[in-house]
Parts: C-alpha cells; sequence; structure tokens
C-alpha cells in the first residue's frame, strides 16, 4: 500500500490518498471507490477483490483505490465534510484548486494510462440492483457486458461526461461505472456481486484467469424513471432486480398522515427494476423508480 498524495488538515492527521498496487507491467487497471465517503459497498468490494489479488498475482497491474474520501467515510458523509463538495464533481480537479479539487487531481494522476473502473452506489435514498453504465461500443462496452451484472446499462458517450469516469473518458482511457447498494449501508450480498464483477472485467481484460460468465442479465440502452406528481409517502411494491410488466403497480403514494392512497406509479415498460426509493417520504416530482427496459 503506498500513499499517492497528502493534503494537510488543520486539526487531525493528514489526509492520505491510498493505492494498492499489485503486479506490473500491461495492462493497467484502476478500480476507485469510495469517491462518496459512504458508499460504503464499492469500498468492501474492493477489499474483496484485494483478497482475490493476493492469492493470483495479475498478469499485468491492478491499482485499487478502495476509499477516496476517508473523511467523509468516517463521518458517514457522501460529500467531503469540511466544505460539503461533492468529489465527484471536481473532476478532472485542480493540482492548485480547492481541497477537493486536488483530492480528484491525485485520483487522476495515480489512475493515469490505465482502464478506468469506478464503483459506486445509489444514494442514501435510493437503493440500485448492481449493474453496469458504459458506453455503446469499445473496450468499456465489452468489459461492461463481461461484468454480468444483473443490468448492463449502455449510454451515449455525453451521458457519461460527469465524475471520474467523464475525465477517464476525455483522457482517452477505457472507463465504466459499476453500481450497487445504496448510500450510508453495507450489503454484503451487493458487495460481493460487486466484487465478483470486477474480478469477471479483470480476466476479461485478462490480467487474471477468466472465470466462469455470469448468467446474462438485461442489457439496455433504455431506463425509465418514474417520479410522484404529488408529495408524501412511497410505500415500493418491488425491489431492486424485480422483473416488471408495462402497466404493473410499482408503489404507492400515500398521504403522510392517515395514509390514504394520493397516486399509483405503474410501470411505463417492460424490464428489471434499476433502482427505488427506499427512504419514503417524497415531494412532488422526485424519482422514485428506475425501470431498464428489456429489449
Ligand atoms: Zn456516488
Amino acid at each position: 500500500m503506498s500513499v499517492v498524495f497528502r493534503l494537510e488538515s488543520p486539526y487531525r492527521g493528514e489526509y492520505q490518498l491510498h493505492r494498492l498496487t499489485f503486479g506490473a507491467g500491461d495492462p493497467v487497471v484502476s478500480v476507485v471507490a469510495g469517491i462518496h465517503g459512504n458508499e460504503v459497498n464499492g469500498v468492501y468490494a474492493l477489499n474483496l477483490v484485494a483478497g482475490v489479488l493476493r492469492m493470483q498475482p495479475p498478469r499485468g497491474t491492478v491499482h485499487l483505490l478502495p476509499c477516496v474520501n476517508v473523511f467523509g467515510a468516517e463521518a458517514a458523509q457522501k460529500r467531503w465534510p469540511f466544505d460539503d463538495r461533492d468529489l465527484n464533481e471536481a473532476f478532472p480537479g485542480d493540482p492548485e484548486g480547492s481541497p477537493v479539487q486536488r483530492v480528484a487531481a491525485a485520483v487522476v494522476e495515480a489512475t493515469a494510462g490505465a482502464v478506468g473502473i469506478d464503483v459506486q452506489t445509489g444514494s442514501a435514498t435510493v437503493h440500485e440492483v448492481p449493474h453496469a453504465r458504459m458506453p455503446e461500443a469499445g473496450l468499456a462496452h465489452d468489459l461492461g457486458r463481461a461484468a454480468g451484472l444483473p443490468v448492463t446499462w449502455a449510454r451515449p458517450a455525453e451521458r457519461l461526461a460527469d465524475g471520474l469516469v467523464g475525465a477517464w473518458h476525455r483522457r482517452g482511457q477505457p472507463a465504466l461505472a459499476l453500481r450497487g447498494g445504496r448510500g450510508g449501508a453495507l450489503d454484503l450480498e451487493e458487495a460481493r456481486v460487486l466484487a465478483r464483477a470486477l474480478v469477471r472485467v479483470l480476466g476479461e481484460v485478462g490480467v487474471l484467469t477468466r472465470t466462469e460468465p455470469a448468467a446474462p442479465g438485461v442489457v439496455t440502452t433504455e431506463v425509465h424513471d418514474h417520479r410522484t406528481t404529488v408529495g408524501g409517502f412511497f410505500v415500493p411494491e418491488l425491489r431492486p432486480g424485480d422483473r416488471v410488466r408495462a402497466g404493473q403497480l410499482l408503489g404507492t403514494v400515500r398521504a403522510p398522515l392517515g395514509g390514504t392512497g394520493l397516486e399509483e406509479i405503474v410501470s411505463g415498460a417492460a424490464g428489471v427494476v434499476l433502482a427505488v426509493r427506499v427512504y419514503p417520504v417524497v415531494h412532488a416530482r422526485e424519482l422514485v423508480v428506475r425501470v431498464a427496459t428489456q429489449p
């Protein structure tokens, strides 16, 4: 383990960006988690992958950055605690900029020239099924499919322009995101699913021995967002990963006091539930269910 960047911190130990490196030479893969401090599924998934890499040295190099926003992780916070900035919005960063910009620049530097994989979760209020987000073609696309997750979401390049994945993409590095779970909660099964997906991707790149391909999930380019028209208490009728038909009831918005039904949320398409709002108190126009369509 090496410290690839440090930042002085006035009242506590300095910030350190840790990188675990396995193997040497080409190809190079960098896997990053914990850009959002409370997204612990990714942090744990990378630790599981570290265990695999200790047993099976890679043919090539694998860099793991298991927890970028360690101060956020300690405080159970998504954002950088001192100035409440979103690290993911600071990319590509600036070595002379604000603390989050300097951390972001250090992450880009520490992962230069590699295939880049960013592991995140949904927010603290939205639970996502483990899935891959990647471009519609190219190496990153093939790697996203090889991940073998329940949903594989191919997106136009301009929809992948944000955050670390966008910064990698603009530097010409193949880049994809693996996501699953929600902020603020460790789900062991989801973390294991993400870890197995990462091992499959490393097999596809050729740094590890290829493992058995997973049962193919839904590969989609289209996701239907379902939003409320009224505020209230949202009661979901399904879980992330469930299959739904068009017209199926996804959940109801109920009156927060008394529980009267206010609105039924009905699926606009057949597919697999990508994300479900799990914190029930919602305002009007809030996203409550995402369905990845089955082409
Ligand atoms: Zn995140």
